[in-house]
C-alpha cells in the first residue's frame, strides 16, 4: 500500500505568503530611539521582500547563492530573512560582535558575494573590506557614513533606492524542501567558527515547534521581543514563527542598553521575550535602579548559557514575569528541550525543581546520554553522560567552504547523532539537567566538580552580580576550581564569606581554594560567559 497523501514541500515561501496575508495586519515594530519607532505590517514586509529579491536578482543572485546580513534586529533584516531563502538564495547572517578576523574568514569560507550591511555598522565594516575577498555588492541599509567607503573594491547600494519602484509581488520558485535557506556560524569559542547550513524543510518544521503551546506557546495575541540577536541561531526561530502565528514582534535595532530596553518594554508592552542570562541580569540591575512597568510581560524564554535559579526567582518575585529555561545550540536550530513542568504538577515549589532543568524535548528531538566508555546511558536521573541529539532540525554535518562536500568531524557527529559537548543526565520522564560542558568540567582528583553548580550558588549570593569558575591546573588534584566574581555595586562580602555561603551548599572538597574579584566577566561574541579568556588569563598569571 502506499500513502495517499499529498507531498507539498514545507518552504519559507509557505510562510512567507501565509503570514503577509492571513496575518497581513500583525505588526513588526523597530525601535528608533527616537521617540517614534518604525512599524510596518507583515504585509508590507512581504511587498518590501518581493521587491528586494527582484533588486537581489537584478545583481545576480542565484539559488544556493549564500547572501550575507551585517544587519541589527529591525525590520529590513525581516525583509531579507525571507526574501533571500524564498528566492533561493541562503540568508547568511553575520555576527556582528565577532573577532573582525573571524568576520573575515567567515565571509570568505560562505563565499558572500552580496552583503547587505546597516549603515550604522560601517565603521565596522570598512576596515574589512580589502580582506573579504569575495563580496562584490554592498547593500547599505539605513544611515551611515558612506565616506567610509569611498574607494572600497565592491560596488555600493543603497537600499531603498534599490529597492524603489520594483514589483511588490514575486514569482516565489517551487523549492525542494531540503534546499539550503539560511546559516549561521557557531561563534567559534573552539578553533574555527562552523557553518551550520538550515535548510527550509528544517525552518519549517523548527517553526511549529516553536509555536507549540509546550515550547514558547505564542498566538496571533502576542508580541514577542527577541533581545536574541537575528544573526544568533535565527534569533531562536522568531522571526519565521512570527509569520507562521501572526506574533507581532518588536525588535531592537542597535539599542541593547540595559535602560533602553527596560523603556521598550514599558513603552510598546510585549508580552514575550527571549535572550542569554547576561541580558537579563543586566535588566535587572536597571530595574533596581529604576522603577520601570514591564508587566506586559507574560513569559521570557532564557537560553544559550544555563539560567542561574536566583535569576529566575528575581524575575519572578521582583516582577511577576515568569522565566523558561530552553537549552539548545547553533546545530540545533536552536530549540533543542525546554523547561515546563508536568501539568500535573501545579504546585509553585513542586513545579520548581522541574522548571530549574534544561527541560524535555519534543518529540522530534531524540536524545541520548553517552557514558565515558561509549555505552548509551539510562535515563534514571543519576547517570552522566555526553548528550547526543537527532531529528529533523539537528544539523548532520558542517559546511565544508566553497562548493566543497559538507564535513563531520569526529568530536561533533557520531552514527547519525550530533555530539552536543554538554555534560548531564535525564530523568526517566525526560527532564534533563546540565552540569557542564564538557570541556568546562573540573576534574579534580578523579571526581568531577560542576563549574555550573558552583556558580549558580555564588550568583544566589545577595552581593555577587556574575560568577564563573574555570578549572586550573593543580599539582595534587590534576585541575581544581578557581572562582571568579563580580559583586554588586556598594557590596562588601569578602571571599571568606564567600566561600562559607558556599560550604552550606557543596561538598567541602568542591569549595574552590582560589579566587579572584573581577571588575565584569569576560563574554563571548553572544553573551555568554567566555571561559577561554579566563583559563588563559590564569595561564599569564592575571588572576590569582
Ligand atoms: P557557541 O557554541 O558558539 O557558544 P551556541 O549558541 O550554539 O554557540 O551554544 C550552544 C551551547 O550553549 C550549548 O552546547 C550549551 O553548552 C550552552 N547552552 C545553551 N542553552 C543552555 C542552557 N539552558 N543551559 C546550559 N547551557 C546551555
Amino acid at each position: 500500500m502506499q500513502s495517499t497523501m499529498q507531498d507539498v514541500p514545507l518552504t519559507l515561501s509557505r510562510i512567507l505568503a501565509h503570514g503577509a496575508t492571513v496575518h497581513g495586519r500583525a505588526q513588526v515594530t523597530t525601535w528608533t530611539g527616537e521617540g517614534r519607532p518604525d512599524r510596518r505590517s507583515f504585509a508590507e514586509i512581504g511587498a518590501r521582500a518581493a521587491q528586494l529579491a527582484h533588486a537581489l536578482r537584478d545583481l545576480g543572485v542565484e539559488a544556493g547563492e549564500p547572501t550575507g546580513t551585517l544587519m541589527w534586529n529591525n525590520a529590513e533584516h525581516m525583509e531579507a530573512y525571507f526574501a533571500i531563502p524564498c528566492m533561493g538564495a541562503v540568508l547568511h547572517t553575520l555576527n556582528l560582535r565577532l573577532a573582525p578576523e573571524q568576520l573575515v574568514w567567515i565571509v570568505n569560507h560562505a563565499a558572500d558575494r552580496v552583503v547587505l550591511v546597516n549603515g550604522s555598522l560601517l565603521p565596522l565594516l570598512a576596515p574589512l573590506l580589502p580582506r573579504m575577498e569575495t563580496v562584490e555588492h554592498l547593500v547599505v541599509v539605513g544611515p551611515g557614513d558612506t565616506s567610509l567607503l569611498a574607494g572600497c573594491r565592491p560596488a555600493v547600494h543603497d537600499y531603498e533606492t534599490l529597492l524603489a519602484g520594483r514589483p511588490t509581488t514575486y514569482d516565489w520558485p517551487e523549492l525542494d524542501e531540503r534546499h539550503p535557506a539560511a546559516m549561521c556560524y557557531t561563534s567559534g569559542t573552539t578553533g574555527d567558527p562552523k557553518g551550520v547550513v538550515y535548510s527550509h524543510r528544517s525552518i519549517y518544521l523548527h517553526s511549529m515547534q516553536v509555536n507549540m503551546a509546550e515550547s514558547f506557546g505564542l498566538t496571533s495575541r502576542d508580541t514577542s521581543l527577541p533581545i536574541v540577536p537575528m544573526f544568533h541561531v535565527l534569533a531562536w526561530g522568531l522571526p519565521h514563527a512570527a509569520f507562521l502565528a501572526g506574533i507581532g514582534l518588536l525588535l531592537t535595532d542597535r539599542f541593547l542598553q540595559p535602560a533602553a530596553i527596560a523603556e521598550m518594554i514599558e513603552t510598546e508592552r510585549p508580552t514575550h521575550a527571549a535572550a542569554v542570562p547576561t541580558i537579563w541580569q543586566g535588566l535587572l540591575g536597571e530595574l533596581a535602579a529604576r522603577e520601570r512597568d514591564i508587566s506586559s510581560l507574560r513569559a521570557v524564554v532564557i537560553g544559550g548559557s544555563a539560567c542561574p535559579p536566583s535569576l529566575m526567582r528575581d524575575f519572578e518575585e521582583r516582577h511577576g514575569v515568569t522565566v523558561v529555561q530552553a537549552w539548545g545550540m547553533t546545530e540545533t536550530s536552536p530549540l533543542g528541550s525546554i523547561a515546563h513542568p508536568p501539568a500535573t504538577v501545579t504546585d509553585p515549589d513542586e513545579a520548581w525543581p522541574y522548571r530549574i532543568t534544561q527541560g524535555r524535548f519534543p518529540a522530534s528531538v531524540e536524545a541520548r546520554l553517552i557514558g565515558p566508555d561509549g555505552d548509551v546511558l539510562p535515563w534514571d536521573g543519576e547517570s552522566a553522560g555526553e548528550l547526543e541529539v537527532r531529528g529533523p532540525w539537528i544539523a548532520g554535518a558542517y559546511h565544508g567552504g566553497a562548493g566543497a562536500e559538507p564535513v563531520r568531524p569526529d568530536d561533533k557527529f557520531r552514527d547519525g547523532w550530533l555530539r552536543t559537548g554538554d555534560v548531564g543526565t535525564i530523568t526517566p520522564d525526560g527532564y534533563l539537567t546540565l552540569t557542564d560542558r564538557a570541556k568546562d568540567v573540573i576534574k579534580s582528583g578523579g571526581e568531577w566538580i560542576s563549574s555550573v553548580e558552583l556558580e549558580n550558588h555564588l550568583m544566589a549570593h545577595p552581593e555577587v552580580a556574575e560568577a564563573a569558575v574555570v578549572a586550573v591546573p593543580d599539582d595534587k588534584w590534576g585541575e581544581r576550581p578557581l572562582a571568579t566574581v563580580v559583586l554588586r555595586p556598594g557590596a562588601t562580602a569578602g571571599f571568606a564569606e564567600l566561600r562559607e555561603f558556599l560550604a552550606l551548599r557543596v561538598a567541602r572538597w568542591q569549595l574552590p581554594e582560589r579566587w579572584s574579584l573581577l571588575e565584569s566577566v569576560p563574554k563571548t561574541s553572544v553573551g555568554k560567559f567566555d571561559k577561554k579568556v579566563l583559563r588563559k588569563r590564569y595561564a599569564d598569571g592575571e588572576l590569582a
